[in-house]
């Protein structure tokens, strides 16, 4: 069972003399080993597991530029293009017209807050003078809220209808002062694509930024058609979708720190860049809220995506879906109802009887970290290419919670952050 995080004392006073490398690496492997097993694909949450392969590619790309600064395109073109190379793959994935551009960011989170940014000062260039709001499903993620939180604006939350955005609500919340309807592609605690086309005909109608959260989906989607799904059209094709976040270290399976922002224009960017100053050393442009900005989660991302190209993306969503297909078909067995009709990576169940919170703690008991709705109760499962291997391994786990449901071990705070 994963272990708990010790309480140091705030005053932990550094060692005087240090430590030998060996002597480091070998503490570092103890502590780790208290860790969920991941590699074992005991993780539905925090960690997309595309096998040993595509780590070492990663860790070693990381580690060539791991000193190296994207604030600096002058003293690094190297990292300065590689990330037009991996913004230029996104685009082309994601059907970018030709005048679009795009930018990495450390996360999605990071894309979202630039985005929003970006929408509000759009709107202050067309006009807006009051206190701007975003318009946003019940399903967003609250990374919008922080967005929100820093820039005060307003976030009006529309219910959802059968877990998906429902349009028709949403317009009736907008108003002079919206500055971005949200859609997503998928959302994070149900896994579904909300209905782009018909929120970018709202945005058409009424000249508003739509933004399609497509952090968990933006690597993942394009793949997953290219195998033969037919999803809702929710990316560049969509018309009325003005930009798009898609996460490199999710889906791309690239190392942590990695995010695109996509516009479908070029003078939407614009106004994103920070022009601050002046200070004694006149102004400074950034092109997110980021100053230094590491070189190996930029090195990292594009040498996994020339690693797997096309074909080897393909293979591992492939997996990714069967894994789902096999979940899917394996709890509707125990009893489960899947929530809404996931297509991609993510997928929530719900039971009449049995107590998804019981179940979430029988689940950690046998070492599986995932998480959970509250509402509706629902169990949630973030697959990734390693969970084909043992999706067996997790069904078992479950019917064997539902057996001891009640009495299990209990587990730290719900959700999944800390
Ligand atoms: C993960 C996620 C985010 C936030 O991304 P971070 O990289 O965790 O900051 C935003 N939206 C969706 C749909 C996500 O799945």
């Amino acid at each position: 069972m994963p272990h708990r995080a010790q309480n140091k004392p705030m005053h932990f006073p550094l060692p005087s003399t240090g430590s030998s490398w060996p002597e480091l690496e070998s503490r570092m492997r103890a502590l780790a080993s208290g860790d969920v097993k991941w590699r074992d694909g005991r993780t539905g949450l925090y960690v997309f597991n595309a096998g040993e392969e595509v780590e070492r590619v990663k860790k070693a790309a990381y580690a060539m530029f791991s000193e190296e600064n994207g604030l600096g395109p002058a003293a690094f073109p190297s990292l300065a293009g590689m990330e037009r190379e991996v913004v230029g793959h996104a685009l082309a994935l994601l059907h970018a017209p030709a005048e679009s551009d795009g930018v990495m960011t450390s996360g999605g989170t990071d894309s979202i807050v630039m985005a929003v940014k970006t929408s509000r000062d759009f709107a202050r260039a067309g006009g807006l003078a009051g206190q701007g709001n975003l318009v946003a499903p019940a399903t967003a993620h609250p990374a919008f809220d922080k967005a929100a939180m820093m820039m005060d604006l307003e976030i009006r939350r529309v219910p959802v209808r059968e877990f998906l955005a429902d349009p028709d609500t949403m317009e009736t919340a907008c108003d002079a002062n919206t500055i971005m309807l949200v859609g997503s592609a998928p959302c994070f605690p149900f896994g579904l694509i909300d209905p782009i086309e018909q929120m970018g005909a709202v945005a058409l109608r009424r000249n508003l930024w739509l933004h399609v959260d497509a952090c968990v989906g933006g690597f993942l989607a394009p793949f997953v058609e290219m195998n033969g799904a037919s999803l809702p059209a929710w990316d560049f094709r969509a018309a009325g979708v003005r930009s798009i976040s898609s996460d490199l270290h999710k889906y791309g399976y690239c190392s942590k720190g990695a995010s695109t922002l996509l516009f479908r224009d070029k003078a939407m960017k614009r106004h994103m860049t920070f022009d601050a100053g002046p200070w004694p050393m006149g102004r400074m442009l950034t092109p997110t809220l980021a100053g230094t900005r590491p070189g190996g989660a930029i090195a990292a991302a594009w040498a996994v995506l020339n690693f797997l190209g096309v074909e080897g993306y393909r293979a591992k969503q492939k997996l990714v879906v069967e894994a789902r297909e096999a979940i899917e078909a394996g709890v509707q067995k125990l009893g489960f109802r899947v929530l809404g009709k996931p297509q991609l990576g993510i997928v929530s169940f719900t039971h009449d009887s049995a107590d998804c919170a019981a179940l979430l703690r029988g689940l950690y008991a046998r070492g599986w970290i995932t998480a959970a709705n509250v509402e509706p109760p629902s169990l949630h499962l973030m697959l990734s290419p390693k969970h084909a291997e043992v999706a067996d391994a997790y069904l078992a786990d479950l019917a064997a919670s539902m057996q001891d449901a009640g009495g299990a071990a209990p587990m730290p705070a719900p959700g999944y952050g800390r």
